[in-house]
């Protein structure tokens, strides 16, 4: 069985606050001994339960980095009962490359677990987090956005589970989180997702899609940066009250939910995120984009709910997501 190369530069077990990073040697071309330096820190107060934070699992998702950079600057030791381990950008080569996919191996790092050890460097670190680190949590928070290809209202979401004492934990968390719009989430493709390894290890989990389109805004950031103190209030671990504000309950039961384009063309929308959306009413149409004197070709919703993702880019392609419905829960 080969050994994970990833080591920390830093304690886990060590009160107090500590900034480092996992060292994940990669021999390359512009540096033969080289490593890929992820940043970590370690936050510990005696002991307690342990939260393991997440952003940039997508490269170009950037609530998560934003949120967990101003927690790992401001949160402190006394502070917190437990232990914080903030990793603001998960796939460090994607983040820094702005794109959802590392650039070094084109590996999409959640769908990529359980990872290997031997295996290229998305494997590696996939690997080091479900063997090395999601065991020492009792609670994981990993933010998304819609990166450059898709835009959500901003929610944090759980799964439906087997174990329905964990589902009820991580709906607990979620709700803690106390976004806008809050979730439960069907995944179309969970084979590989961290999601299903933290899942699987029978954590509590808690993740989010607030925004999208390879940005974020004050509003999503705002939104990230209390979410994640409110999760670690309800766990326990950070002292102080939850800020709560009117939160819209939502549910996606099954595929229905889902709008994909079968053509290629120029996307007009015709419901924006947040609003209103009847079963059969139409969501988006396709215009031509190489002749004119094409009628468009319209997409409608299957379900009666609210927009709550849209395609982000002006073309589409054949198999592009168009939209997602979420349907109302009371
Ligand atoms: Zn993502």
């Amino acid at each position: 069985m080969a050994t994970n190369p990833i080591s920390p530069t830093i304690p886990f077990d060590v009160d107090g606050k500590h900034h480092g990073f996992l060292k994940l040697p990669y021999s390359r071309d512009d540096s033969a001994w080289g490593s890929v330096m992820i940043p970590i820190c370690v936050i510990r107060n005696g002991e307690g339960p342990t939260a393991l934070l997440t952003g940039a699992n997508h490269g170009d998702e950037y609530e998560g980095p934003i949120a967990l950079q101003d927690l790992a600057h401001s949160l402190e030791p006394s502070d917190i009962t437990g232990r914080v381990i903030i990793v603001p950008a998960f796939n460090f080569p994607a983040f820094m490359a702005g794109r959802r996919v590392s650039p070094i191996d084109g590996r999409n790092l959640n769908r990529t677990f359980p990872g290997k050890p031997d295996g290229t460097v998305t494997e590696k670190i996939a690997d080091y987090f479900a063997t090395q680190l999601v065991p020492m949590a009792h609670l994981v928070v990993d933010f998304h956005s819609g990166g450059k290809t898709l835009d959500f209202v901003p929610f944090a979401c759980s799964h439906v589970l087997e174990d329905k004492e964990q589902e009820r934990q991580c709906a607990e968390a979620v709700d803690a989180f106390n976004a806008p719009y809050t979730m439960r989430l069907l995944e179309i493709d969970n084979v590989g997702m961290y999601d299903t390894e933290v899942e699987n290890h029978g954590k509590v989990f808690v993740t989010t899609e607030l925004g999208g389109g390879g940005t974020a805004s004050a509003n999503s950031a705002r939104i990230a940066r209390r979410g994640v103190r409110n999760v670690l209030k309800h766990a326990g671990i950070m002292k102080g009250e939850i800020e709560r504000q009117p939160s819209t309950f939502l549910d996606m039961p099954d595929h229905e939910c889902f709008v994909f384009s079968e053509v290629r063309g120029l996307i007009e929308p015709l419901v924006d995120l947040g609003e209103a959306v009847e079963k059969g009413q139409p969501i988006a149409r396709i215009w031509a984009t190489e002749k004119t004197g094409e009628a468009p070709v319209e997409y409608l919703s299957h379900k009666t709910g609210v927009l709550i993702s849209r395609h982000f880019p002006g073309l589409v392609q054949p198999g592009d997501c168009l939209g997602v419905i979420g349907v109302h829960v009371d």
